[in-house]
């Protein structure tokens, strides 16, 4: 007889692994297949951590050489150890990864090593071994979108994966998309020395952000340093000689130019990963963009199967994946799981932070509805003075009428510790005046959330 779970996920990242403790926390039989050597996902292993540790470590080297003089403190010659960075993002990635093998063994999560394939309603093969769920999981994730004519060897052309792992600082590094991806790795490689370009399609970094806050965004990178060709594409890569020589023509057509980089980084998006899950043979549909169709249950259209995280429809961020994977836990255990849509904060972790919940200005224009602004910089918080990180600003967006809180929006230092606040505000249905109301330590960088809500009615104190 194969062994029998009540809920068999596929793909330990952070939907998968999530869900799999959740279900175990309910008194579920649960089982995670994952295919890595290690747990975690893309977040753990060559995502969110290792990227966050690499931006950790470059802030304090451009720290050292650029900033620390300022305060008075003076530290001589500042010297990179690229191997150390390296090896210590390689510690903490894998401290994260042992923490979710710990977490399985304490909540009595099977993992079963190797890769899944669903092999008919409530049957799953795992390494040549058959495995009879009640319910499957599909939390498969995600991997990056290729672009053809610009082949990436993990070397000269790198996707993020590579981007993590460069064994010296490029000369030139050329980030294709200036999605967050390619913002925070080049982040990281500009502070370590290296002459950064983002070339990107659309006349705008982190599409979907606030118009407003992409602008200060641009302008405060390329005030670092990062140059940036916007309303541009990159049709092809020759590898032939030294480097790589980019050819890029105006997205709208026209002359086509060169540009030469000793390393590119493609960073144009990442697409839903289902391949040799079988989903075919069962018949689960996928969509236009082969990501997996589930209702707002987080069924497929084959009884017994679900799906979350980036294999699914919505932003693809590692809390999203998570939320979905405790709401489907939970409903699975016959309670009551849900995910508010509306509240998914997103954070860009250059320096400063970029942050932001809810509807954007141009999202409330399209709806048709009436909202006010509210607006706080850092130059007038004094924590932030304080600290010497006063680029950016607070904007707060409110329901004309009822005052509600419809988006949050924050480029600043610390902008997305900030912007949980305004999250839990939203969460809870407040309104501005309940965040203006609200006492706020001083000197905090919150204060500058507080002065954006007093802002929404014209009463800000401090500007
Ligand atoms: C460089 C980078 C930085 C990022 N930074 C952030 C960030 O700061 N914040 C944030 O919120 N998000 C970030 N993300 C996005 C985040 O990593 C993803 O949204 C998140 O990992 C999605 O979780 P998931 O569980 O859906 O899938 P994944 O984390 O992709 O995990 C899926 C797992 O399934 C496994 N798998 C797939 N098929 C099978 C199979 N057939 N059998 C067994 N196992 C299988 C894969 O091996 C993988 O381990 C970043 C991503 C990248 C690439």
């Amino acid at each position: 007889m194969s062994e029998a779970f009540d809920v068999l996920v596929i793909g330990a990242g952070p939907g998968g692994y999530v869900c799999a403790i959740r279900a175990a926390q309910l008194g579920l039989r649960t089982a995670c297949a994952e295919m890595r050597d290690t747990l975690g996902g893309t977040c753990l292993n060559v995502g969110c951590i290792p990227s966050k540790a690499l931006l950790q470590s470059s802030e304090h080297f451009e720290e050292a050489n650029h900033k620390l003089a300022d305060h008075g403190v003076g530290v001589g010659q500042v010297t990179l150890d690229l191997g150390r960075m390296m090896a210590r993002k390689g510690e903490v990635v894998s401290a994260n990864t042992k923490g979710v093998e710990f977490l399985f063994r304490k909540n009595k999560v099977t993992w079963l090593k190797g890769a899944a394939r669903i092999t008919g309603a409530g049957t799953v093969e795992v390494d040549g071994k058959t495995y009879q769920a009640k319910n499957i999981v599909v939390a498969s994730g995600s991997e990056s979108i290729p672009l053809p004519g610009v082949e990436v060897d993990e070397e000269r052309i790198v996707s993020s994966t590579g981007g993590l792992e460069l064994e010296k600082v490029p000369g030139h590094l050329v980030v294709i998309g200036g999605g967050y991806i390619g913002l925070e790795l080049g982040s990281v490689w500009r502070r370590l020395g290296a002459e950064v370009t983002v070339v990107e399609y659309l006349d705008r970094l982190v599409p979907g952000m606030d118009t407003e806050i992409g602008k200060t965004f641009e302008r405060v990178l390329g005030k670092q340093g990062v140059k940036f060709r916007l309303k541009t594409k990159v049709v092809g890569a020759d590898t032939s000689g030294e480097g790589v020589t980019l050819k890029l023509e105006p997205a709208a057509g026209g002359a086509a130019e060169e540009l030469r980089a000793d390393v590119v980084l493609v960073a144009i998006g990442r697409r839903a990963y289902t391949a040799g899950l079988g989903l075919d043979a069962v018949g689960v549909k996928l969509d236009e963009r082969g990501r997996v169709v589930v209702d707002q249950h987080f069924a497929t259209s084959v009884p017994g199967i679900y799906a979350i995280g980036d294999a699914i429809a919505g932003p693809m961020l590692a809390h999203k994946a998570e939320e979905e994977g405790v709401a489907l836990a939970e409903s699975l255990a016959g309670q009551h799981g849900h995910v508010n849509y509306g509240v998914i904060p997103g954070v860009v972790y250059t320096w400063p932070e970029v942050a932001s919940v809810g509807d954007t200005e141009e999202v409330l224009k399209q709806k048709g509805t009436k909202y006010k602004v509210g607006k706080f910089p850092f130059t007038a918080n004094g924590r932030a003075r304080a600290m010497g990180d006063t680029d950016g600003f607070v904007k707060l967006l409110a329901d004309a009428d009822t005052d509600r809180l419809l988006g949050a929006h924050i480029i600043g230092p610390d902008a997305g510790t900030l912007i949980a606040e305004l999250a839990i505000a939203m969460e809870f249905g407040a309104s501005a005046e309940d965040v203006a109301r609200t006492c706020h330590a001083h000197p905090s960088l919150n204060e500058a959330v507080k002065e954006a809500a007093l802002a929404v009615d014209g009463r800000a104190l401090h500007v």
